[in-house]
């Protein structure tokens, strides 16, 4: 697992990190998770590795808490989504590796929610009750009814890329996104943008009220040693 920071457009400040799936393949080199995931969904093997991801992204989690008050957010594939286990996973892992829930957020792609409404949202609002926060992951891609979004129950929304890219473009192709924030907005709902690539975006989501980006120009993914020290924890008594 590698980390992104997501960081405060206003302040500056690393509220958490993302936590992403590397491959290191010894004969093909790095597999991206856009190529292997699918794999892993069709095999069922996404179960335990989505189980590992969780358990190893929460244990990490627990070395940052020394340093100050940040989350880990995790992907969640619908396969494990759909997994009646799955809530019981995610207790367990709270419980073994000590982790505050509120510093776990949970991040689920639009798509998901659309195809299967009823499982999601019974399966979501089991898993608030935990404690943790749900996230809604590559939002604007999904044909997610903006009435949706009233219904989950859902803490963050991650504007995808695509509509990040166009923020600091004209009235028109900057529109999706400013209607999405618009709404998280209004909603209360945290907003995060991804793939922050140009200083121009940043000054356009600032403008727009954007609370939290993530991307390339504010820091690429790095490794748990680096976001460790970054964040500036002693380790913590008793962890190995
Ligand atoms: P995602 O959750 O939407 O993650 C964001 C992706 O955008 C990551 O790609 C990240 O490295 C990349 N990214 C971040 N900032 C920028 C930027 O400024 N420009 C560009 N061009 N890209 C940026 P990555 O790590 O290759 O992951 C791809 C997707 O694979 C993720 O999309 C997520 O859906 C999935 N994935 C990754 N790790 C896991 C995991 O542990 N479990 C599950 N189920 N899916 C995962
Ligand atoms: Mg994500
Ligand atoms: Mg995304």
């Amino acid at each position: 697992l590698v980390y992104q920071p997501m960081i405060d457009l206003l302040t500056g400040e690393v509220h958490g990190a993302e936590a992403l799936l590397r491959w290191h393949h010894p004969t093909r080199g790095e597999v991206r998770p856009d190529e292997f995931i699918p794999v892993a969904e069709r095999s069922g093997l996404i179960k335990e590795i989505g189980q590992w991801v969780l358990h190893e992204a929460m244990r990490e989690a627990v070395r940052w808490q020394v340093g100050g008050e940040r989350y880990v957010s995790v992907n969640v594939s619908a396969v494990q989504l759909r997994d009646e286990t799955f809530v019981a996973q995610v207790e367990f892992a709270l419980r073994d590796t000590g982790l505050d829930p509120a510093r776990v957020l949970l991040e689920v792609t639009e798509t998901v929610l659309v195809d299967e409404i009823e499982a999601a949202t019974t399966s979501l609002s089991a898993l608030r009750d935990l404690g943790v926060r749900i996230g809604i992951d590559d939002f604007g891609t999904g044909y997610c009814s903006l009435s949706y979004l009233q219904k989950f129950p859902v803490d963050v929304v991650k504007i995808d890329r695509e509509f990040v890219d166009e923020v600091d473009g004209d009235v028109k192709r900057s529109s999706l996104a400013r209607m999405i924030l618009q709404m998280t907005s209004s909603m209360g709902v945290t907003s995060v943008a991804e793939g922050i690539e140009r200083p121009a975006q940043i000054t356009a989501l600032q403008l727009l009220g954007c609370d939290v980006g993530q991307g390339f120009l504010l820091s690429r993914p790095l490794e748990r040693d680096v976001v460790r020290a970054k964040f500036g924890a002693a380790v913590p008594v008793g962890q190995p």
